[in-house]
């Protein structure tokens, strides 16, 4: 049967022989340049005090984080995730270090790094070159949008300029890029999130992960949203919209994830999205009734169906 998207998890059995393959979140201690105030000391309006990153383990070294996520469960394959706050953003020999921790475990297979797109030094480029030759390596990049409108509402202070460039920098070294995108910016059209999806089909990354905007406690967002400032959208809206992107969407790029995912101690809002399962159902089931899949009006070239 046809699948009704490229998910992450079909991708990780092809790439791994039906292997099981686990992501671990390790918050490795390096900061982000948009909170510690290098550019900006208010960060991003809906970022976390945890940038996104494990809340339980975060105070840990790099080696007992991953040793308390694989405990006894020898039998999964890992992909270490260095993910909380900016992950390229330290001199590169103290990069070199954590992230060379990984190899200390044989159960791990590959190495994920999520930073911002301003925030790759030219001296870190050969080092994730070396990386990519010895593991499977992905860099996540933040870019939410390609709007400088919801840049500038999301506090990112980069540009879509930054990212294009780096993306470049990355792909001419033949590193695979995951790119983070928010569905549901206050104030973009499911026109303006369309618009990213075609700059997205240009590119090819080789895969991109959907967040739903949401809010968590203790964030810019919170009080905009506690003060009627901005607007969610709920369950029927996001289904809609999710599914009409990933039709539009090039099917060969894999989908890491289609909806947000945090902690339930410091979620707020929207509740429904607190149950991830029903979401994906949801979407996975409204597809099917409309025949729906990855790709249904992607053309392979400049101009594009529907
Ligand atoms: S989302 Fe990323 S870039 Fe934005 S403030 Fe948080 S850690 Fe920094």
């Amino acid at each position: 049967m046809k699948e009704l998207y490229n998910s992450f998890n079909s991708f990780l059995k092809k790439k791994f022989n039906n292997q099981k393959v686990k992501k671990i979140p390790i918050n490795a201690g390096f900061p982000c340049p948009n909170k510690n105030g290098k550019i900006s000391r208010k960060g991003c309006i809906f970022c976390d005090t945890y940038g996104s990153g494990p809340i339980k383990t975060f105070e840990l070294p790099v080696a007992e984080q991953i040793n308390r996520f694989i405990g006894n469960r020898k039998d999964f394959k890992y992909i270490a995730y260095y993910q909380a706050h900016t992950n390229t953003n330290a001199p590169v020999e103290e990069l070199r270090k954590k992230y060379e921790i990984i190899f200390d475990f044989k159960e791990i297979v590959g190495l994920f790094i999520g930073t911002r797109p301003d925030s790759i030094a030219d001296e870190v480029y050969p080092l994730l070159e070396e990386l990519n030759g010895k593991t499977y390596l992905t860099v996540e990049l933040g870019l939410q949008s390609i709007h400088a409108k919801s840049h500038e509402l999301l506090n990112r202070n980069h540009t879509y300029s930054q990212f294009l460039e780096t993306y470049e920098k990355l792909k001419n070294r033949h590193i695979d890029v995951v790119v983070h995108l928010i569905v549901g910016i206050p104030g973009e059209s499911p026109a303006d999130m369309l618009e990213t999806i075609k700059e997205m089909n240009r590119l090819k990354p080789s895969g991109i992960k959907f967040h739903l905007m949401h809010v968590l406690k203790h964030t810019p967002l919170f009080d905009m949203y506690e003060k009627g400032e901005i607007k969610l959208m709920d369950k029927d809206e996001y289904v809609e919209v999710m599914i009409h992107l990933l039709e539009h969407l090039d099917p060969a790029i894999v989908i890491h994830r289609l909806t947000g995912e945090r902690d339930k101690e410091i979620f707020h809002a929207p509740l429904w999205a607190l149950n991830k399962h029903d979401v994906i159902h949801s979407i996975r089931s409204r597809m099917k009734e409309l025949n729906s899949f990855q790709g249904k009006y992607f053309v392979n070239n400049s101009s594009q169906g529907e």
